[in-house]
């Protein structure tokens, strides 16, 4: 085992990152911008070492000052959490040549899979089945043309090295096709650096589930069930469930093999969450894989009792997973609101700023992952998520009753929040009954009723 980790990240999944090597024993390095001095990651780490100025390019994706920061602090390995480095092979191949323990996949998967073009072809030869679209990269406006054609509108642009919903175009006519995919080539070139685009078809009214998958050095892979994530704004992800509504225990377990075959037709290591779409038949098609721990995996722990982030450590220090499939029970019904520091009213317009004052909820079944507290200024540089607010029950409707007095709880004076929102999804009929699909908020405009 490794007795020092370098957490790259910041916010509340550094938190939690912190807290698992805590209960493992295992001493922390928290890295930290100019802007984050006071930030919790900072403060609660054994060591804390600034890695450059507040924005991000700056500092937490600055990889010389973070390899720099643990050759100082002789940290033998690094978590990159999610978003910034995580999904960067170059900088898990450096931290490989450096002797340090990347925690994650090898490089070569995450390579793979972080182009969604290559991915979705590779995923395919394994037999997973996938939307139906351009086999790869499109290359020309005339090949974009004769695919939309062929499979039939609407259809998405997206971008081959696309994330957090962007570089994404629905294109609804073949008049509209060439701007969209001029969109969503630039959005994708300033954001990624790569302007690869690839094409597939729209599929109407779906649901997003994904699941979560768990595999170690030794060709030993498992399944932890499925999270329902349709309640998104954008393309982004707002709400999250597990297990889903619309899963069968069959579906589960056909969806979940083939997942597992999926990780075997990429070499993949460690924890991953395989993306798919599902309509109402049940029909399902490999969508991304997303090769780090993800925002909403504390769904997943809940139901399933098994702690991702230590497996993750665990795993990356060469331990076999001390479980096999048969021994998973998913359990219960959990819920995650994302709690963002926001203006619904104004269009969901982040709003940093000082917390004056807070209070957050408590009681059974209620956990919170967050990195605020009172007095805290959150900075304008990054991610608007301030909190991760989910609740556990037996089933479902104590789930919505847990979670709908916990947002009535929840005070935060200082910056405005989508808590209000959320307490909105809560109440909504439609909501209740899980009758909901990716277009659901779009439709519902919640935002207008506050
Ligand atoms: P999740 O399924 O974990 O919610 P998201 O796609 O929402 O995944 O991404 C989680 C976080 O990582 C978000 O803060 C998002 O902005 C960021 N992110 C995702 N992909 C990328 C990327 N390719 N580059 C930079 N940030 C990303
Ligand atoms: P990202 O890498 O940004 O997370 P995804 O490929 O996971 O991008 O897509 C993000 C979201 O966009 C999905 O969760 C889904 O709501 C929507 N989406 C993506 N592809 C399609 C499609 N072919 N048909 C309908 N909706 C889609
Ligand atoms: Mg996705």
């Amino acid at each position: 085992m490794v007795n020092k980790i370098l957490i790259a990240n910041r916010g509340e999944i550094a938190v939690r990152i912190i807290r698992a090597c805590r209960e493992l024993g295992i001493r922390t390095v928290a890295v930290f911008s100019e802007a984050d001095r006071n930030a919790l990651h900072a403060q609660i780490a054994d060591e804390a070492i600034c890695i450059g100025p507040a924005p991000s390019k700056d500092s937490y994706l600055n990889v010389k000052a973070i390899l720099a920061a643990c050759e100082v602090t002789g940290a033998q390995a690094v978590h990159p959490g999610f978003g910034f480095l995580s999904e960067n092979a170059d900088f898990a191949h450096m931290c490989g040549r450096c002797n340090l323990i990347f925690i994650g996949p090898d490089p070569e998967s995450m390579e793979l899979m972080g182009d969604k073009a290559k991915a979705k072809k590779t995923m395919k030869r394994a037999g997973v089945p996938v939307v139906p679209g351009s086999d790869g990269e499109v290359k020309s406006i005339e090949e974009a043309k004769r695919i939309a054609e062929m499979i039939g509108y609407p259809v998405m642009v997206k971008a081959s090295a696309g994330g957090g919903g962007r570089g994404i175009r629905k294109v609804d006519s073949p008049d509209k096709l060439e701007a969209a995919i001029y969109a969503a080539k630039s959005e994708a070139g300033a954001f990624f650096g790569n302007d690869g685009i690839y094409i597939e078809k729209f599929i109407a009214n779906p649901h997003h589930i994904e699941v979560q998958v768990l595999a170690d050095n030794y060709g030993n892979a498992v399944y932890l069930g499925e999270r329902d994530c349709s309640l998104q704004r954008r393309n982004q992800k707002v709400l999250e469930e597990s297990p889903s509504m619309l899963v069968t225990p069959e579906l589960r377990k056909r969806m979940g093999e083939i997942s597992i075959k999926a990780v075997h037709a990429c070499g993949y290591k460690n924890a991953g969450t395989i993306e798919y779409l599902v309509d109402e038949n049940g029909n399902f098609y490999f969508m991304e894989m997303n090769t780090r721990i993800q925002v909403e995996h504390p769904v997943t722990e809940l139901v399933s009792g098994i702690d991702i982030v230590k497996q993750q450590i665990l795993i990356a220090c060469g331990e076999k997973l001390p479980f096999k499939q048969s021994d998973i029970t998913l359990r219960g019904h959990a819920i995650e609101c994302r709690i963002n520091a926001e203006n619904p009213k104004y269009n969901f317009r982040p709003s940093p700023g000082k917390i004056e004052s807070l209070h957050m909820p408590g009681g059974p079944g209620i956990r919170i992952d967050s990195a605020v507290y009172q007095g805290y200024t959150i900075p304008p540089y990054y991610d608007s998520m301030i909190a991760k607010l989910i609740a556990y029950a037996p089933t479902r409707e104590e789930a919505i009753s847990k979670m709908r007095w916990a947002l009535a709880e929840f005070l935060v004076d200082g910056v405005d929040t989508n808590i209000d929102y959320q307490l909105e999804i809560l109440k909504d009929k439609d909501f209740i009954n899980a009758k909901y699909d990716i277009g659901f908020l779009d439709r519902k405009d919640f935002a207008s009723r506050l």
